[in-house]
């Protein structure tokens, strides 16, 4: 049966839950069809069994009412004005409880939530991230201060509300910007990360990192993904923008070699962690935008076997691209969450000679607009062979 949501319209999170999740299913296949269809075939999208609850990541951003009272929740899309939201039908509710009890403690322990205009008051957001599989939950607390009266306190009383949490940390935003996380972080309880399992390997993730929200339906994008790889032990493999490095570890287990590539320092420090937790010695990570990194590789002369991308939404570089074809791997599988930008760079590869066939969409964002594709590129046979007879 089809869910109501009270802020649906305002939140802009589920710009779909006016419609059943079939129909949703449909209307992400039209889009698709319409992106892709004419030049490739197109699957059937993979939707979800249970499409409720999916995210492991939930952040709510903490305001007061007119009468003082903290709010949780989320800005009003287009807007700084925050709209409480207390059951969400798409986010962890584990997750969201917690929230929920932290905005109740406020009150008795002082806490004031920060106001943008006036720049008073210490709480700004709190995220919380929850391994699934593994059970472990991190909450992160936004404070516009380092200094947190009775955090000691504060920190006790939460895990006796909610001893399954593994992990507190406090972030420190004190800037004027529209980033949810600051630079510096101060671990309050436990370890400062959570680890989480996919696809049979074990990772580390901290607060900053990049995480798939939805480790269900990544597990059936990454198996896509590698069935396209179709490794066979002997391959160089490159992982760019590898996050935590998830998709190299796991495909290192069948190739001979992987290099990761990924901008976010800490995700390369949590991506390095992985590869000796899941003992994996057959990959190396560097820090370094994907399209610098992949020019240097091509100056030096090097190749790759197979390339796997997996850029943000904006998509990759024609700098990237070109340099991917210098290194003349025989198979680019290309994972994206912007289908638009990825038709866009599917349109350059194909000058380069890389040409895909098949899309495979699955729906790793239920309810929302966005959705997520894979399409593996082969190298072209081009005539060079003719005209290099002239
Ligand atoms: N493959 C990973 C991460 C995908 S999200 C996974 O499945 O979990 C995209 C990643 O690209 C993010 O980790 C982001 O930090 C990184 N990124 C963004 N711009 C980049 C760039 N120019 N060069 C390298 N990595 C970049």
């Amino acid at each position: 049966m089809q869910k109501k949501c009270p802020v649906f319209g305002k939140c802009g999170g589920c710009q779909y839950l006016n419609l059943s999740y079939e129909e949703t299913l449909k209307k992400k296949q039209k889009e698709l069809k319409d992106l892709f269809g004419k030049e490739y075939r197109l699957h059937p999208i993979q939707g979800m069994e249970h499409p409720y609850f999916y995210r492991n990541k939930v952040h709510a951003v903490f305001d007061h009412d007119r009468k003082g009272e903290p709010i949780a929740g989320v800005y009003r899309e287009g807007s700084h004005q925050v709209i409480p939201v207390e059951h969400c039908l798409i986010e962890d509710e584990i997750s969201g409880n917690i929230i929920q009890t932290i905005r109740g403690m406020l009150k008795s322990f002082k806490i004031r939530t920060y106001d943008e205009d006036s720049g008073y008051g210490l709480l700004r957001h709190v995220l919380v991230r929850r391994g699934f599989a593994s059970g472990q939950i991190m909450v992160v607390l936004v404070t516009a201060s380092p200094i947190f009266p009775s955090k000691n306190n504060f920190v006790k009383a939460l895990r006796s509300k909610h001893p399954e949490i593994s992990t507190i940390v406090q972030n420190i935003n004190g800037r004027g910007t529209s980033m949810v996380l600051g630079n510096r972080e101060q671990v309050l309880y436990g370890k400062g990360y959570i680890e989480d399992t996919l696809c049979g390997c074990t990772f580390r993730i901290s607060s900053k990192s990049f995480y798939q929200i939805n480790p269900t339906q990544t597990e059936v994008l990454y198996a896509k993904a590698l069935e396209l790889a179709d490794l066979k032990g002997t391959e160089r493999v490159i992982d760019a923008y590898c996050g935590i490095g998830t998709i190299g570890i796991i495909a290192a287990k069948k190739a001979k070699e992987v290099i990761g590539v990924e901008l976010n320092a800490d995700a390369v420090r949590d991506a390095v962690i992985n590869a000796k937790r899941n003992n994996c010695n057959n990959i190396r990570f560097y820090c370094q935008d994907a399209g610098k990194f992949l020019v240097e590789m091509a100056e030096q002369g090097e190749k790759a076997d197979v390339v796997i991308l997996d850029p943000p939404r904006s998509g990759s570089t024609e700098e990237f691209m070109d340099c991917v074809a210098k290194l003349a791997p025989k198979k680019v599988v290309y994972i994206s969450c912007g289908p638009d930008t990825q038709a866009r760079d599917l349109k350059y590869f194909k000058k380069l000679g890389y040409v895909g066939k098949e899309v495979y969409g699955v729906d790793l964002f239920p309810f929302t607009k966005h959705t997520e594709t894979v399409v593996l590129l082969s190298k072209h046979k081009s005539d060079n062979s003719i005209n290099t007879r002239f």
